[in-house]
């Protein structure tokens, strides 16, 4: 039973994404092909960058597409660290 993932090949998914040089903030990878997936508020009131490389996100866009068929909400790649839709 392979027909999720055939849905959605991995480099459609990732060409949602925006690429930069930097660090994965969920696996701590350093220089890597990293996308800018959130900005959130510091305790000091600085903001901090949240960036991710593309195992992550591919794993943390898994989640959302089995959370999507689960839900019957349609599912849109290239959103993590967006508010929900729908
Ligand atoms: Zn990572």
């Amino acid at each position: 039973m392979t027909d999720r993932s055939d849905a959605w090949p991995p480099g459609e998914i990732l060409a949602a994404y925006d690429w930069q040089d930097g660090d994965c903030f969920r696996c701590r990878d350093a220089d890597r092909s990293v996308a800018h997936i959130a900005t959130v508020a510091a305790p000091i009131g600085a903001t901090v960058r949240l960036l991710m490389c593309g195992s992550c996100i591919l794993r943390e866009e898994e989640a959302r597409l089995s959370r999507a068929i689960a839900t019957g909400a349609a599912y849109v790649p290239g959103r993590i660290g967006r508010p929900a839709e729908g």
